[in-house]
């Protein structure tokens, strides 16, 4: 069994490869993937690059080239829902791509031949990533110093089970946001990947799970600060959050 980790994040790449060993670097189609073992687990560790081409090639390499049997994907992500708060995690239920819109051939958000609008990630998987969130999340300040939690206030964070909307657009609208939650009023998170890669997952039979620490609330303040986030908290939480789902059986 080969588990495969895509990274949304170079930072989260990074501080993810110390803990593995035996590391084997290979480059394919202009990425550098890793592999190499997490405990008694093989593993190839990869960033995706952003938006959904970049994702989708990415995560095909990983499955036809690398052979991994199940996909892990961590990353950041935009709050749609007001109720999420920054420095909370979602775990996808279920991802779909708020910008695909094959109307009048299909229905608005199906992508197209499949029949599917939302793609499923798969229980066992969810299972371990909440429970690695939730572990993370009750005691955050075990793991990330309290100041960095402090300058994002981030306090009390949640881990949340919903759906991810996936589209070629970083969302720093507020406008834009409300759009997507019209349109698809469960939408927890908006992010640039996760379908795309989950779509890939399902043509190939390849159970996964998206892991999304919110950055930003897709507003106008969205890019504020976001280097600063991933150092000192993303990167921190993709750490804890992988290192907890290899160190159970
Ligand atoms: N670090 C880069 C920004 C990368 S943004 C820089 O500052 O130049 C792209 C990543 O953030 C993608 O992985 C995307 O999925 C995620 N993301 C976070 N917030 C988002 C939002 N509001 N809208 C869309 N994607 C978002």
């Amino acid at each position: 069994m080969t588990i495969g980790i895509m990274g949304a994040m170079p930072e989260e790449v990074d501080i993810i490869r110390e803990q593995m060993t035996d590391i084997e670097e290979t480059e394919h189609g202009s990425r550098k993937y890793y592999k190499g073992k997490i405990n008694d687990t093989d593993v190839v560790l990869v960033f995706s690059r952003w938006g959904k081409v970049a994702a989708s090639a990415t995560a095909t390499s990983l499955i036809t080239e690398f052979k991994v049997d199940q996909l892990i994907f961590t990353g950041v992500a935009g709050a749609a829902s007001p109720d999420l708060n920054i420095g909370d995690i979602v775990i996808s239920s279920e991802a779909y791509q708020h910008d695909m819109d094959p109307r009048p051939l299909f229905p608005k958000h199906e992508v197209p031949l499949t029949g599917i609008t939302f793609f499923k990630a798969d229980d066992a998987l969810i299972k371990k990533a909440t429970a690695a969130a939730e572990d993370l999340l009750a005691r955050p300040e075990a793991k990330i110093p309290t100041a960095a939690l402090e300058k994002f206030s981030i306090r009390a964070p949640r881990c949340h089970l919903g759906v991810i909307a996936s589209g070629d657009q970083f969302i720093a609208d507020t406008e834009r946001t409300e759009a997507i939650l019209r349109e698809q009023p469960k939408t927890l998170a908006v992010e640039m990947e996760g379908a795309a890669v989950a779509q890939v997952c399902h043509d190939y039979n390849i159970p996964f799970v998206v892991i999304r620490t919110i950055s930003d609330r897709a507003d106008h303040e969205a890019h504020v600060d976001f280097p600063a986030f991933i150092a000192d908290i993303a990167r921190h939480y993709s750490e804890n959050v992988v290192r907890h789902m290899f160190s159970q059986p």
